[in-house]
C-alpha cells in the first residue's frame, strides 16, 4: 500500500507502481532483459531473475496498489491459482469451491488435490449453500461476479463467517478487476486473478497476480512461485503495466456497452431468455433457443469475434457449451463488451439477433 491508496481506481490505475519522478527518465522504465544480476557478497534473491527482477517488482507494486495489499505477478492467472491451491494446502486440509469455478480450479482440486488428501467440497456460488460447508474448511475459494453465471456474493459477510471457521478466503477478481472490486478491503485473506482478461485487456498478453494481506500465505505463495518458476517475462510484465493506466476507461466504456446490450436483448423476449448482468464489468450472457441460433447469431456479429475470453477492448462472444466444461444450455452466449462506441455496437447486435 502507498500513499496512492487515497486515489480513485481510475486515477490510481494511471499512476500505479510509477517510480517517483527523476529527471531523463521514463514514466515507466523499459523492460530488463536480464536473468541474473551482479551479484557480489553472500547470495540474495536479488540475484536471480526467477526470484526477484526489476520490471516485474515495479509491475508487482502496480498490483498491490490496484489490489490494496502485497501483490506477486505471475505467468498466467493459472499459474497463480495453482500456486494458492497447491501452495497453502496439504493432506487433512479441507478446501470449499465454486462447482461452476473457472475449469481450471475444479481440475487442479479433482486432479492435484483431492489425491494428495485435501478433502475437496464443491458448492454452487450462492451464499448459504458456501456457509453449509464451512465446518472444518481451510480455504475457501469464491469467484465473484462468478463466470460465466454471473453470481453475486457478498465478500465482507462472507470473510466473517470464513473468519469464524478458523478458513481463509480466496476471491477470483478476474472479472471485476480491482478497478470495480477490492476484496482485501472487504475482509479476504487473498486475491488471484488473471490478468489476461479485462486487467490487461488487449487480449495480447497471458499474465495473473496473487494479492494479500496474510503476510504468511504470502510467504508461502511467493516460495512456490520461485520453486516452479511460474513467473511472467520482463516483456510481458512491462505491457501488462502500461496496460493499467487505461484500466478505467477501458472498464467504465465496457460497462455502459453491457448495459445497453443488457437492455436491448432483455427487450427481445421473442428470442432470448435468462439475461444475466450483475451491473458489475463487461460481461453479460444470455440464451438463445438452441445451438444452432446462438451460432447464427455469433456468425452474423460484424463487430464481436467469435473467441473465448473475456474483457478485451474488441468485443467477442462465444457459445460457452462448446467446451462441454460449463452446465449451461446450447444456446448460452457469453458476451463481452469492448470499447467500440455503443451505438455500433448495439445496431451490430440487434442486426444478428434478427437474423
Ligand atoms: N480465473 C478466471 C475467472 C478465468 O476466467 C480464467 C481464464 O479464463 C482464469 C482464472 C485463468 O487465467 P489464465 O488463462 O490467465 O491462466
Amino acid at each position: 500500500m502507498s500513499g496512492r491508496d487515497a486515489l480513485r481506481p481510475g486515477t490510481r490505475a494511471v499512476h500505479a507502481g510509477l517510480p517517483a519522478a527523476v529527471d531523463g527518465e521514463p514514466f515507466l522504465p523499459g523492460p530488463q532483459f536480464a536473468s541474473a544480476f551482479h551479484l557480489t557478497g553472500p547470495g540474495s534473491p536479488e540475484g536471480y531473475g526467477r526470484y526477484v527482477h526489476p520490471t516485474y517488482t515495479l509491475y508487482e507494486q502496480a498490483l498491490g496498489e490496484l489490489e490494496g495489499g502485497v501483490a506477486l505477478a505471475f505467468a498466467s492467472g493459472m499459474a497463480a491459482t495453482s500456486a494458492v491451491l497447491l501452495g497453502l494446502l496439504g493432506p487433512g486440509d479441507v478446501l470449499v469451491a465454486p462447482d461452476d469455478a473457472y475449469p481450471g480450479v475444479r481440475a487442479i482440486a479433482a486432479e492435484h488435490l483431492a489425491p494428495r488428501g485435501v478433502e475437496v467440497r464443491l458448492v454452487p456460488t450462492d451464499e448459504a449453500a458456501i456457509r453449509s460447508a464451512l465446518p472444518g474448511a481451510s480455504l475457501v475459494w469464491v469467484e465473484t461476479p462468478s463466470n460465466p453465471g454471473l453470481d453475486v456474493l457478498d465478500v465482507a459477510a462472507l470473510a466473517a463467517d470464513v473468519h469464524a471457521a478458523g478458513a481463509r478466503l480466496v476471491v477470483d477478481n478476474t472479472l471485476a478487476t480491482a478497478y470495480l472490486q477490492r476484496p482485501l478491503e472487504l475482509g479476504a485473506d487473498l486475491v488471484v486473478a488473471s490478468g489476461t482478461k479485462a486487467l490487461t485487456g488487449h487480449s495480447d498478453l497471458i499474465v495473473g497476480h496473487v494479492a494479500a494481506r496474510d503476510a504468511e500465505a504470502l510467504a508461502r505463495v511467493r516460495e512456490w512461485r520461485g520453486l516452479h518458476g511460474a513467473i511472467p517475462g520482463p516483456m510481458e510484465t512491462w505491457l501488462a503495466h502500461r496496460s493499467l493506466a487505461t484500466l478505467g476507461v477501458r472498464v467504465e466504456r465496457q460497462q455502459l456497452n453491457a448495459q445497453a446490450l443488457r437492455d436491448l436483448v432483455a427487450a427481445r423476449t421473442d428470442v432470448v431468455t435468462d439475461v444475466r448482468w450483475p451491473g458489475l464489468g463487461g460481461v453479460l450472457c444470455f440464451t438463445l433457443a438452441s445451438e444452432e441460433r446462438a451460432e447464427a447469431f455469433l456468425a452474423a456479429c460484424t463487430l464481436v469475434a467469435d473467441a473465448t475470453s473475456f474483457g478485451g477492448v474488441h468485443s467477442s462472444a462465444e457459445r460457452r457449451a462448446r467446451w462441454e466444461t460449463d452446465d449451461v444450455s446450447p444456446g448460452f452466449v457469453r458476451f463481452s463488451c469492448g470499447v467500440e462506441d455503443t451505438e455500433d455496437l448495439v445496431a451490430d447486435v440487434a442486426r444478428a439477433l434478427g437474423a
